[in-house]
């Protein structure tokens, strides 16, 4: 069973990621894609994208600086169908031409969740190896990712820097500031097609066991993992407020 990769390298100094929030961490998202996908980290970057509810946005700026860029998605196997076709869809529309998509080995399915029940009794657990360990994997070749997380779409990113450090990689995240309208915004104006399952009330799709819509007043991510204490899947953390500043 291919184990997570751990890199013999040092973690992205602080002050590098401070340097990068300092200069574009308040610019807009096509200047710091601009810079991160040509000057910053050239040929050594990944978009990571759930084709979720609002991932056509970050793949359409994306698409127009250099639609050969890589974008891994994992494919956890528990997706819903519709987020699949989605994906496809997407990619086509948007000619995008780098899609990865990952997941745990069917070995590692068989042996830690061989009858699908694991996301009910251990979520955290089961988002171990369907999730984190199979991107870990995946991002090896990089030194950067790209996120499409927004401080407005819960609590728990409302710090959000544009740029993180994360383990042995730089987070980028250049939607950080957005609104949920300015995203709405985005995507009339660029006639983007929407994820399927947004016109019934998902504002944020991950799983289909763990996925359901959010109500009126509630937090964009609220319908994930409802029940549970957990709000993220491990491979993203709720964030500290930003150095740097
Ligand atoms: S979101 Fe749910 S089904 Fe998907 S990997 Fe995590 S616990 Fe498993």
């Amino acid at each position: 069973m291919p184990e997570p990769y751990k890199r013999e390298l040092p973690s992205p100094s602080a002050e590098r990621v401070a340097d990068l929030q300092r200069r574009l961490g308040y610019a807009p998202p096509a200047q710091v894609l601009t810079a991160a996908l040509r000057d910053v980290f050239p040929g050594r970057i990944a978009v990571v994208s759930s084709f979720g509810a609002e991932s056509a946005v970050l793949l359409h700026l994306v698409a127009a600086l250099d639609p050969a860029t890589p974008v891994l998605f994992v494919d956890t196997g528990r997706h819903f169908v519709e987020t699949l076709e989605y994906r496809d869809r997407l990619v086509a529309h948007l000619g995008l031409s780098g899609l990865r998509s990952v997941g745990p080995t069917a070995e590692e399915v068989a042996r830690l969740d061989a009858d699908a029940s694991r996301a009910v009794w251990d979520p955290d657990g089961c988002c171990a190896f369907r999730k984190v360990a199979p991107l870990e994997r995946a991002l090896v070749p990089f030194d950067a990712w790209i996120t499409g997380r927004k401080r407005f779409q819960a609590a728990t990113r409302a710090d959000l820097p544009v740029f993180e450090a994360d383990g042995v990689h730089i987070k980028v995240n250049p939607l950080a500031s957005w609104s949920a309208a300015d995203i709405a915004d985005y995507v009339a104006r660029h006639h983007l097609p929407p994820h399927p399952l947004a016109a019934q009330g998902f504002a944020s799709i991950g799983c289909a066991p763990c996925t359901t819509a959010a109500r009126f007043g509630e937090d964009q991510r609220a319908g994930r993992w409802r029940g549970f204490e957990k709000t993220e899947c491990g491979i993203h953390r709720p964030t500290a407020p930003p150095t740097g500043k």
